[in-house]
Order: structure tokens, then sequence, then C-alpha cells
């Protein structure tokens, strides 16, 4: 994991220009970061595919194997952000190494504070879509219940539930596909104490489906007769 105390941040610089691949290296240094350099564009891509680094500087033009290559192989392996460094006005250059997957780009010569902020906002997206791939999450066709957040969207757009109807939903969700009775959702959403009428479930299935159903305009839970419900992609 990136930025966190005990283990520095690892930068590969891969540049052939060594008075900016030196300047680089001082300038990260100094702000507590590791670094590693290669001018060489082919052993570049094999360091990177063997040694773990958390952020690549890549320069555009290298001997034996320029920067857009080694972008657009390292992405059929890695996720590892990428800042692609090109010269001066090579908007052409930017476009495609966005393309292939670089996560930002800095036009030679740079500024270091810009340069810091690019690293940390890549640093950070990268560690948002790390966090975000290890989340638990149900996905029923376009809705997604995420149960430690606590949060439920369709197509994007959040859906405010009631205690009571995230509980219901969490259930029908977390078996998805299979067909749940009203007593065996009474029992675990209302607790086996429950005493009330059984009506309940109907009543807060009509309320997830106005929620839901209606609203997105799509199907989710579905009724089998004289047994109880179910929700399905
Ligand atoms: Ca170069």
């Amino acid at each position: 994991m990136a930025n966190n105390a005990t283990k520095p941040t690892k930068i590969f610089i891969v540049e052939d220009e060594r008075p900016i691949a030196r300047l680089l290296q001082l300038t990260l240094e100094r702000e507590g970061f590791k670094t590693a350099s290669e001018p060489n564009g082919r052993r570049a891509y094999e360091r990177i595919l063997q040694e773990k680094y958390d952020l690549v500087l890549l320069d555009v033009m290298l001997p034996e194997m320029d920067g857009m290559e080694i972008c657009k192989r390292v992405r059929e392996v890695s996720d590892v952000p990428i800042i692609m460094l090109t010269a001066r006005d090579e908007i052409k250059d930017k476009v495609e190494g966005l393309d292939l997957g670089a996560d930002d780009y800095m036009t030679k010569p740079f500024a270091a504070p810009e340069l810091l902020a690019r690293i940390r906002g890549a640093l950070r997206r990268h560690n948002d879509r790390v966090r975000e791939a290890e989340e638990t999450r149900y996905v029923v066709k376009n809705m997604i219940l995420y149960p430690e957040r606590y949060e439920v969207t369709v197509k994007g757009v959040p859906v405010e539930l009631t205690h009571k109807e995230y509980e219901l939903l969490k259930y029908l969700v977390e078996n998805k596909r299979n067909v749940l009775s009203r007593d065996q959702i009474l029992q675990t959403v209302w607790g086996y104490d429950y005493i009330g009428d059984t009506n309940v479930v109907d009543v807060y299935i009509s309320y997830l489906r106005t929620k839901i159903d209606d609203k997105f305009g799509e199907k989710y839970i579905y009724t089998t007769r004289g047994v109880g419900y179910a929700i399905r992609d």
C-alpha cells in the first residue's frame, strides 16, 4: 500500500536524460519517496514487471523501447499508476499516452509542486480503486448493495431506504435467485420474537418495489405465489 507510514512509496523514474532523472530523484527523495531509475526502455519494462513500484514516471522517447510501448505492455498485466513525461506541446503523445492507460501526463520542463501534486493525485486514485475493488458488494442488474457502507445504488443513483427496508433488501440480495418464504423473511429481518401481522413482509416488499422497481423502471423483486419472494438478475 502506497503512502503508509511504515513503508515508503517507491517511485520508478524511467528517463534517459540523466540531468532530468537526477533532478526527479532529488525532488522526490526530498519529499520522502524512495526512488529507482532506469534510462533504458526495455530494461525499464522488465524491471516494472519484476520489481514492485508504487508509481512509474515514464518518459516517452527512450532507447530500445519507447514509453508508449512500455505503457501498453505494462497495462496488460499491471495497474501500477503511470505518469507519462512528454516533451513540451506533444499533444498527440499526451492523448496517446492516456489511451494506452497512463494515469496522467506532465510536459517537460515541469515545476516540482505540480509534479508532486500529480503524483499524489495518481497514488490517491489508485488507492481508492484498490479499496473499492476489495470492498464487498452485491450486484443485481443495475443495483449495487454495499453492506459495509450501508448503501444501495441503482444505475449509480443512491436509493434512500429505511432500516427495515435495507435489511429486507440485503437479505434478498444475499440469497439472490432463491425464493424466500414470508416466515424466513420474518425470522431473519424482524426476528423470531416478532409478534404482529405477517402482512408486514408484503407491505415492505411493496415499499421496496416502489423505491426500486417502479422508480427505475426495472423488475428486481419477483413473487412466487404461495411461496414468497426472490430478487433476480
Ligand atoms: Ca527521452
